[in-house]
């Protein structure tokens, strides 16, 4: 299991709070009822939209966050993915969203740590989904992770041309508890380059067999 860090941090600041981990059960019991892996992560980002549209739709969220459209500096950042959401991102590939190949065996090679992803250059982290315009191609179907990261001020503070990031997120609890949960129930998690390279080799070694 590789929680995300803002998500892990979250857990250990609320694992104390009952409202908190009323969530988590609740996130863990749902996904044991779905037999789909992409509709487990469906379920998931339509329940951390659903939370963050309280957040998010705040008058001063609104008029202070920079994150709009063509904005990509944390798309530049390590992000994890659980297992169904890999399957869920391969699907939109299957479905004809093209991804630089050379780009994923770069970033897949790079692992999960993340002190190994921050040793590419900038350009070489730039996700997969990102189109030339620096917007999202899954935008849909975009990470957990993805849904969570708005920040307040100045778009610049995201920038990790350095390999440092410096942000002040907007804080969502109840998303992270949701993300904290998803992962925890997930069989299998890892960075989002990494897991996608896994599913379509097994997709690709499959078919081989067959
Ligand atoms: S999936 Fe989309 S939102 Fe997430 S890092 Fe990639 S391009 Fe950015």
């Amino acid at each position: 299991m590789k929680v995300p860090a803002i998500a892990n941090k979250s857990f250990e600041e609320l694992s104390k709070k009952p409202e908190f981990m009323v969530i988590v059960q609740f996130i863990i019991d749902k996904l044991s009822k779905i037999p789909f892996s992409m509709k487990r992560a469906k379920v998931i980002h339509q329940t951390i939209d659903e939370f963050n549209n309280e957040v998010f739709s705040h008058p001063l969220v609104k008029q202070f966050s920079p994150c709009k459209s063509g904005c990509s500096a944390c798309c530049h950042t390590q992000v994890s993915v659980t297992r169904d959401e890999a399957e869920l991102l391969v699907q939109r590939i299957a479905d004809g969203v093209e991804i630089n190949i050379d780009q994923l065996i770069l970033q897949a090679q790079a692992g999960d740590d993340a002190s190994d992803f921050y040793k590419l250059d900038y350009k070489e982290r730039g996700c997969i989904f990102l189109d030339e315009n620096g917007a999202c191609k899954v935008y849909n179907d975009r990470p957990s992770v993805c849904r969570t990261n708005a920040v307040l001020g100045d778009a610049s503070q995201c920038m990790t041309n350095d390999g440092h990031q410096q942000v002040r997120l907007v804080k969502t609890p109840q998303s992270d508890m949701v993300i904290y949960a998803s992962f925890l129930y997930a069989q299998e998690s890892g960075s989002l380059p990494t897991m996608v390279y896994k599913v379509l080799d097994q997709i690709n070694n499959e078919v081989k067999e067959s």
